[in-house]
């Protein structure tokens, strides 16, 4: 088990932790991500012409499977190997995220108005994801990698498999927390249907350039 970095686990820890409601914007930064890696492939292609990319192909997947309690956000981007999957996700050092740690120190603990403001990332998923699991395979790399971490303490990277370039991001969706002195609970299954994510999609990702498809699992 690798540690996170000590900041990385205040920002987790307030992620989960806060009492702030709007943890159904973890989609919007999971899709972002996943258009960002197309983009980056995408424009590597304009200068490596060994890069054949059909556009037609590239695409942002959403799947759901409500008996596992699983939510699959892929995409056939540029991918991570082992070093960037250590480096991106295993420390806060990014733009998004980055910012708000600032934002959030300045406020004196505010965080409920913060969050809403910047682009939190990829920590964001622990709002909804007891645990979250990474299939990474960079492009023009052979081997893939899992990164996994249920947001507390550390990961693991582990060697995996993938059929070609790209990133799926499986998270665990958490279970439906009951109301407590006449507080409200907390309702995770929404986002296990196929309603309850279209309706993220379309208020949230509207503007992501490549097409989102949405995968529907019987079961
Ligand atoms: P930001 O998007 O603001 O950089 P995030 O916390 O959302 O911060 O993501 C951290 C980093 O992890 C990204 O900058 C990127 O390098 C990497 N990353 C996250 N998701 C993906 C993905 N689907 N494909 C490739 N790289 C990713
Ligand atoms: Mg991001």
């Amino acid at each position: 088990m690798r540690q996170f970095k000590t900041e990385s686990k205040k920002l987790l820890d307030l992620m989960i932790n806060s009492i702030y409601t709007n943890k159904e914007i973890f989609l919007r930064e999971l899709i972002s991500n996943a258009s960002d890696a197309v983009d980056k492939l995408n424009f590597r292609s304009l200068y490596d012409e060994s890069i054949k990319l059909d556009e037609g192909d590239l695409a942002i997947r959403v799947a759901f499977d409500r008996d596992a309690r699983t939510i699959t956000i892929s995409d056939n981007g540029i991918g991570m190997t082992e070093e960037e999957l250590e480096r991106n996700l295993g420390t806060i050092a990014h733009s998004g995220s980055e910012e708000f740690k600032e934002a959030n120190a300045q406020s004196q603990g505010d965080a409920v108005d913060i969050i809403g403001q910047f682009g939190v990332g990829f920590y964001s998923a622990f709002m909804v994801a007891s645990k979250v699991r990474v299939v990474s395979r960079a492009y023009g790399e052979d081997a893939a990698h899992v990164w996994e971490s249920d947001g507390l303490e550390g990961y693991t990277i582990e060697p995996g498999e993938r059929a070609s370039h790209g990133t799926d991001v499986i998270l665990t969706v958490r279970d439906n927390e009951p109301g407590r002195d006449g507080e409200e609970g907390e309702s995770y299954d929404r986002y296990l249907s196929e309603w309850g994510l279209k309706d993220l999609i379309k208020r949230y990702s509207n503007y992501v350039r490549y097409p989102i498809q949405m995968m529907v699992t019987k079961s």
